[in-house]
């Protein structure tokens, strides 16, 4: 059995930026996987993770100016964007 995530509900303005996408920031939460399992949706029974929904709501987060990694866990930032790893330090 796969044991999701806290949440938090959050009060945002309607015609806020986040609040214009609020609906797809619920979907794309929906599809979080657990944090004992990064890399498998905990929504969609047998798919990996990113899935189609999340990716979609994500995508539609994104084009309406809403930064994508504000509303997806640090844990999973490197899943989804692997080249933003940090810079090795020069001494
Ligand atoms: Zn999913």
């Amino acid at each position: 059995m796969t044991v999701g995530r806290d949440i938090l509900a959050v009060v945002v303005a309607v015609d806020s930026p986040l609040g214009r996408v609020a609906r797809a920031v619920d979907v794309l939460s929906s599809h979080v996987p657990a944090v004992a399992q990064p890399l498998v949706c905990s929504f969609c029974v047998g798919s990996g993770w990113p899935c189609r929904s999340f990716l979609d709501a994500a995508q539609h987060v994104n084009d309406r100016g809403v930064d994508v990694g504000m509303v997806v866990p640090v844990d999973l930032h490197p899943v989804l964007w692997p080249q933003k790893k940090p810079a090795a330090r020069v001494s």
